[in-house]
């Protein structure tokens, strides 16, 4: 992720080819060639050739450059495992700091987070990024601003924030054009492109790459290359598309091993691993596999140990030695527990309930397959929540390419289980005549057709900024609800609210602010409220709240806990000064309540007192 901003190639003259003395103003001519892409550079040795050339250049007593050199290796060379790195990247930074080196300060906190992450503990690289970050606001100098947006989008990306991601490489790529540093800034394409693989917008993430793959073959940037073509790679894993992906991952392989790019080569390797075990050929997984753990233990590169051991496990599993299986799914888990990736949770979970069935542990199958359904639904509450979020960063044009790459995905898992269905009819189709057959198909049509309009309609149900009911969906589980609650007799409560003064929030921060500000509302109520009660947006800033069994006093300490809540709600990241109340409507519905809609009307009138009575209260219907 760092050397992809500056890791560069092709042409030009042999590194070793100058001998020279000391000369500051040469040192600082070649440092910034390499960064700015001018020098380029084919291979780790060329780096070792340039880092020798410098060294030649700087004078023995300029403290400032040993340390310029020293940042420039960070960023370049490679500094051996991960440990070594680590404390490479400390001592720099102490140094740095010693001669107030803002610039190398920079350089080595990002280092110290690259070399954190290489140990697999992406989560805590975080701090040293952040540092760096802040530092880089200040400095006012573009590439490095660049690099930390880059790297902290990076680390965003990985632990699922996307649209923070996204944000980040925005960042990134203005500051780059800004600067006019226009090749580093297409190189950054790909960033882009993974966090829309991650958000399930396979579409603008294959636009992404292609412009980023076509650029880095045009321009001879081998490592933007493979890192490009191995994203491809994932992504046509992730359509299905197996042999593309195993196609794309060979030439990345071939590339890595022709350029020196060790990293690279084992992660395609293990990415081979991957797509050979969907398509249950063992012994070939098992060759990529072992290719891939010999190329990260060279490098004592830990990061993709959880991955290894869960495609270990798979292999296992398919040749039908599940204990096997679960010894490997046991490593994999911890792996994942150091550093949680519910991506690949999930993937480990569906995997181990397999074997665990195997095995007869039903219980701990049907955990499993609990967890992992769990998960499933998180990722896919997270995928919608950043694509709303998303919506503030103006990186599309338009709400429906979204909706649109939604509903593809949607229809992609529908034929995922469309193909289950063939499978698992094909023996009596089989023994059927081809009337029988015929038969199969139509039912096939009729159940791909039926998913796919309950898939449209739950979308016409949910509002697209929150992603809680819309008002079509609320009358609808209103209906509902009313007969049910008359059906048990059960009380069944109703509150609406309306935010107080929430104009003055657009007026003051803007209209993007104001739609932030509502969704984490949402959130906060979501969490607020129990399983079985129905939030829903009426109007702009209007919300339902449906409680059924729960009678009128219950439901004012809901309301008031709500209230409270929100009162209390911290948006200080939305922007400084930022607070935020509601006011609350409380009705009960009534035997002579014809609809939901009479109630919501009475909770309407009360919620009018409440703001007539001063705002940020609850009123119950008179
Ligand atoms: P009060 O309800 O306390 O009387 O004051 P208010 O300022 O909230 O009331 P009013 O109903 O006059 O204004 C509501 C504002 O909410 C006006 C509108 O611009 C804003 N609003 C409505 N829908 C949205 C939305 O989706 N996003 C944003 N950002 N603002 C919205
Ligand atoms: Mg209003
Ligand atoms: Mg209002």
């Amino acid at each position: 992720m760092l050397l992809a901003l500056g890791w560069l190639a092709s042409q030009d003259v042999p590194a070793q080819a100058r001998t020279p003395g000391p000369d500051p103003v040469a040192f600082d001519r070649l440092v910034e060639a390499v960064e700015r892409g001018d020098r380029v550079i084919t291979s780790p040795q060329e780096i070792r050739g340039v880092v020798q050339e410098l060294d030649a250049l700087r004078p023995r007593e300029d403290a400032m450059r040993e340390l310029r050199l020293r940042g420039f290796r960070c960023d370049y060379d490679d500094l051996g495992p991960p440990a070594s790195g680590l404390a490479y990247a400390r001592a720099g930074l102490s140094d740095a700091r010693r001669l107030q080196d803002v610039g190398s300060q920079i350089r080595f906190l990002l280092c110290e987070g690259h070399y954190i992450d290489g140990s697999g503990l992406v989560s805590q690289s975080i701090v040293p990024v952040e540092a760096a970050l802040a530092l880089a606001r200040k400095h006012e100098d573009p590439r490095l601003l660049a690099q930390a947006l880059a790297h902290r989008g990076g680390l965003r990306s990985l632990v699922g924030e996307q649209a923070a991601a996204l944000g980040d490489f925005l960042d990134a790529q203005r500051a780059l054009s800004k600067a006019g540093l226009k090749k580093e800034a297409e190189a950054a394409l790909q960033d882009i492109a993974v966090a829309y693989r991650r958000m399930g917008d396979h579409a603008k993430a294959l636009e992404y790459l292609r412009q980023s793959v076509a650029f880095a073959e045009r321009e001879g940037y081998w490592s933007t290359l493979t890192i490009g073509l191995l994203q491809t790679a994932f992504l046509h894993e992730d359509l299905g598309r197996l042999d593309e992906s195993l196609a794309v991952l060979r030439r990345v392989s071939a590339l890595a091993l022709q350029h020196g790019l060790e990293y690279d080569a084992a992660a395609a390797q293990l990415g081979m691993a991957s797509v050979l075990v969907k398509k249950g050929q063992w012994d070939a997984a098992e060759l990529a596999l072992s290719a891939a753990s010999d190329g990260f233990d060279r490098l004592a590169d830990r990061s993709n140990e959880g991955m290894l051991h869960l495609v270990r496990g798979q292999v296992h599993a398919g040749r039908g030695d599940h204990a096997g299986a679960i010894a490997q799914y046991l490593e994999a888990g911890r792996a994942f527990d150091i550093d949680p990736n519910l991506r690949y949770q999930v993937d480990l979970y569906a995997a181990r309930s397999l074997s665990q069935e195997a095995l007869g542990n039903y219980r701990a199958a049907l955990n499993d397959l609990k967890l992992e359904r769990s998960g499933r639904r998180k990722l896919n509450e997270d995928a919608r929540t950043q694509q709303s979020l998303l919506l503030q960063y103006q990186f599309d044009t338009a709400r429906r390419d979204l909706q649109n790459a939604q509903l593809q995905s949607e229809r992609r898992n529908q034929q995922k289980q469309l193909a289950m269905i063939r499978r698992a009819n094909r023996w009596q189709a089989a023994a059927l005549v081809s009337f029988g057959l015929l038969l199969v198909g139509l039912v096939i049509v009729l159940v791909q057709q039926h998913r796919r309009t309950r898939r449209i309609h739950a979308l016409a149900l949910t509002d697209a900024l929150t992603g809680v009911a819309n008002r079509r969906h609320l009358e609808a589980a209103a209906a509902e609800a009313v007969s049910r609650s008359r059906a048990d007799h059960k009380p069944l409560s109703v509150l609406t609210f309306d935010l107080d003064c929430f104009k003055r929030i657009n007026d003051n921060h803007g209209h993007a602010c104001g739609d932030r500000v509502l969704v984490r509302i949402v959130r906060e109520c979501e969490a607020a409220l129990r399983q079985g009660d129905l939030l829903g947006r009426i109007g702009g800033e209007e919300f339902v709240v449906l409680l059924p069994d729960t009678a009128p006093d219950h439901a004012m300490q809901v309301a008031e806990r709500l209230r409270e809540s929100i009162e209390r709600l911290d948006l200080s990241d939305i922007a400084a000064d930022i607070r935020v109340t509601i006011s609350l409507g409380l009705a009960l519905l009534q035997a002579h309540d014809h609809a939901l809609g009479d109630v919501i009307d009475r909770a309407d009138a009360a919620l009018y007192r409440a703001k007539a009575a001063g705002r940020n209260r609850v009123e119950v219907e008179a």
